[in-house]
């Protein structure tokens, strides 16, 4: 019989013992892993034959509470790249146009639900990519509610109003484009504002975590290619930049095409976002200079996937095919190179839903040809190590947050057993996605 895994609570800690860890960061699994946790932080973490200090665990206490050999234990994932504000799942565009009609308040309204389903699903931490309404900002001072009340607030003492599981999630606000050019639906013109230094700080001074710059268009997919020049200048992207890290905020930016990529390389963006038609001389300068990639897939593969509801003719689905390839090939030869690549899946897009978007993309990616642990370490410890966030999580190491997922699914053998049944522990509360695997 299954033992019952207790709740957590600050001075209540839980002792683990799991037949395989991932840790978010490390190149291979570990194997007979022992976790102690609270509700506020992992308080060791060793591998077998290192039994927590007394220390760490309750008084008296001389097993797990818990021994899973079957299981794998890993940390909950975040999307690096989804808009909170759209309801992904739609695929009818007159539906996805009235919807984007409703105000501020209602927009607010209809995203707090995504936000409990997100933890349930393992999803932990989410980089919104931009909304002109205020949606992510929104939802970002609730998370600072949250975390400034003396670590974690528990869920019947949250503010009203807030989800009771709130993952963590910060946001850049409205996006910043060329006016006339893509990007009005989630985000401002650079043209409001005197100088790029203006907007940032405009920006900053609206609650924005980060800086979201969109300096190209989007993919042309009757033509195959992206067919518009970049909207924005390397001077221009350079002067929002240095403003934004000036403000200790980094950049990210919407770039597809080569020609668009290079100019957000040499402006020296902390990630590039979607990357279609990167080339391989520009993923070894991303290498270098540290500049992460967040690939997106998903929204393409989901053109393709109903090339014949959106209409495109055969012509059409051979230019996503190919396109889907190519970056796939580019994604093998990035994780090859060592380019720091963060998963991200363009949740709200079209036909990209927020959770099990993110899913999809951990499976395309699989399929692109990275290894299942690589896939989940771009999930997990990548964004945790180079995505700048408030709150410690993405990695099982003590002193990082209690949000993780174990699961008798092995995301080892692929990545798509994350969709099925799974505990999600959550500041050391348990969650569970369907039946789960422990009875709890
Ligand atoms: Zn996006």
């Amino acid at each position: 019989m299954i033992p019952v895994l207790p709740q957590a609570t600050r001075d209540h800690p839980v002792w683990l013992a799991v037949g395989t860890l991932l840790d978010g960061t490390s190149t291979t699994p570990r194997r007979d892993a022992h976790v102690v946790y609270d509700a506020d932080a992992i308080r060791f973490v060793g591998d077998s034959g290192s039994t927590p200090p007394a220390s760490v665990i309750r008084e008296g206490q001389t097993a797990p509470d818990l021994s899973a050999p079957d299981a794998t234990l890993l940390p909950g994932l975040t999307d690096a790249h989804a808009h909170l504000f759209l309801e992904g799942g739609e695929l009818d565009f007159d539906k996805r146009a009235a919807y984007l009609k409703q105000d501020a308040a209602a927009l607010l309204a209809l995203a707090l639900p995504r936000l409990e389903k997100l933890v349930r699903l393992g999803v932990i931490g989410v980089r919104d990519a931009g909304d002109k309404d205020g949606v992510g900002l929104a939802i970002s001072r609730m998370c600072k509610a949250r975390q400034s009340s003396a670590g974690i607030l528990p869920a019947s003492e949250g503010q009203a109003g807030m989800p009771a599981l709130l993952p963590y999630l910060d946001s850049p606000g409205a996006a910043i484009h060329h006016r006339g050019r893509y990007g009005s639906f989630m985000g401002g013109a650079l043209e409001d504002y005197a100088s790029p230094t203006e907007c940032v700080a405009a920006r900053i001074a609206e609650g924005a975590d980060r800086i979201k710059l969109i300096p190209t268009g989007i993919i042309n997919f009757k033509k195959g290619a992206v067919t518009t020049e970049p909207q924005m200048t390397v001077d221009e992207l350079r002067a929002l930049a240095a403003a934004a890290n000036a403000a200790g905020r980094q950049t990210f930016a919407h770039a597809s095409g080569d020609a668009g990529i290079e100019r957000v390389i040499e402006a020296g963006v902390d990630s590039v976002e979607h990357g279609f038609f990167v080339r391989d001389d520009q993923l070894a300068r991303m290498r270098d200079r540290r500049i992460a990639w967040v690939p997106t897939f998903a929204p393409v593969q989901v053109q393709l996937d109903n090339a014949a509801r959106f209409g495109w003719d055969a012509e059409v689905a051979g230019h996503l095919k190919r396109i889907l390839d190519n970056h796939a090939a580019s994604l093998v030869k990035a994780h090859a190179m060592g380019v720091i690549i963060i998963a991200g899946s363009d949740a709200g897009s079209c036909g990209v839903p927020h959770g099990l978007g993110l899913l999809h993309e951990l499976e395309l990616m699989e399929r692109a040809g990275m290894p299942a642990l690589a896939v989940v370490n771009s999930a997990t410890g990548a964004g945790a190590n180079r995505l700048g966030c408030r709150e410690k999580f993405g990695r099982i190491e003590p002193g990082w947050r209690a949000r993780f997922i174990v699961t008798t699914h092995s995301p080892l053998v692929t990545v798509a057993n994350l969709r099925k049944p799974l505990t999600v522990v959550f500041d050391g509360a348990l969650q569970t996605s369907g039946v789960d695997p422990f009875g709890l």
